[in-house]
């Protein structure tokens, strides 16, 4: 049986500025050219939410002189929707079905493609093995076996069911070899357990993750979500310090980490 204890995180597509168009505007609209207008400069993220806020206004080249207080002031008001221009992707592995479950509960700006268990075979047995049962493992603790065997079970059992389902279902139910292959492959994965790995694809605005990472980043929340949660706001803070920056993360005595935001659901 093969376990994975943390998510990889791959941050695969970010947002970008198209300068020489900003230029332009700024030109046709007679207001100051870069960077008086716009003073995030080379933070691409922060320049879009500049822009669109500064547009609501017509306030290029005028008003708040810094990035920071400007950014701040619309954390500060929860003037979220300028958030929403900007797009981050990311491909995570190495994630229990348990977890995507409640990831893909985030619907205000989210989108979502998910490995299939119809289309894809799933016998390799690859699980997710749980925070606090990783814990336990190495430490004699009859809590891994229990695990262990449980998956055993789940494995072979679907196994079992594919080789029966191929054997049963008549070849002339389906129009193509692919449909009947889908259809024992989505009745053999009922007996998969939550600890199924899987991969995922997540795009969202900063808005939306901003909400994700202060629902899921809290102390309440899964220990593998909750991981998962620190582990992007760690890639977004560095992506776009004055976006995320206001997150503060804190060490629990049971190891674990939380997030929370100064600036609650923007
Ligand atoms: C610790 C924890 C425990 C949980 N336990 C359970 C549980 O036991 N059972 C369960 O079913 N779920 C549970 N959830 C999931 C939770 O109820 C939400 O579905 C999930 O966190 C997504 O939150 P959201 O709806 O705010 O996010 P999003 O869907 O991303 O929405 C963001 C915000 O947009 C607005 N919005 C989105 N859609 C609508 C709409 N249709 N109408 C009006 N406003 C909208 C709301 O303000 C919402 O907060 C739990 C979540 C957490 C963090």
């Amino acid at each position: 049986m093969t376990h994975v204890v943390k998510p990889n995180v791959y941050l695969v597509s970010r947002p970008a500025v198209d300068w020489e168009q900003i230029a332009a505007l700024l030109n046709d609209e007679n207001v100051p050219p870069i960077p008086e207008s716009i003073r995030a400069g080379g933070d691409e993220s922060a320049a879009i939410v500049e822009i669109s806020a500064r547009l609501c206004y017509m306030s290029f080249g005028r008003g708040r002189k810094y990035i920071e207080d400007f950014v701040e002031n619309l954390l500060t008001k929860g003037d979220g929707s300028v958030f929403e221009h900007v797009n981050y992707g990311f491909v995570i592995t190495g994630v229990s079905r348990s977890l995507t479950h409640e990831l893909v509960r985030h619907r205000a700006g989210f989108a979502f493609s998910q490995r299939s268990q119809r289309f894809v075979d799933e016998s390799e047995g690859l699980y997710v093995m749980p925070p606090a049962i990783a814990r336990e493992a190495g430490t004699g603790s009859h809590v891994e076996s229990i695990f262990e065997n449980a998956l055993k079970k789940a494995t072979d059992s679907y196994s079992e069911l594919v080789s029966a389902l191929e054997e049963s279902l008549p070849e002339e139910m389906f129009d193509s070899k692919w449909d009947r292959r889908k259809a024992v492959r989505q009745a053999a994965r009922s007996v998969l357990p939550n600890a199924t790995e899987t991969k995922i694809f997540v795009t969202a605005n900063v808005r939306a993750w901003r909400h994700f990472i202060e629902m899921r980043g809290a102390a309440y929340a899964d220990w593998e979500i909750r991981q998962l949660a620190l582990m992007i706001l760690e890639i977004l803070n560095r992506e776009t310090p004055l976006l995320f920056g206001d997150f503060e993360v804190e060490s629990l005595p049971d190891g674990t980490q939380i997030a929370a935001p100064k600036y609650r659901k923007v």
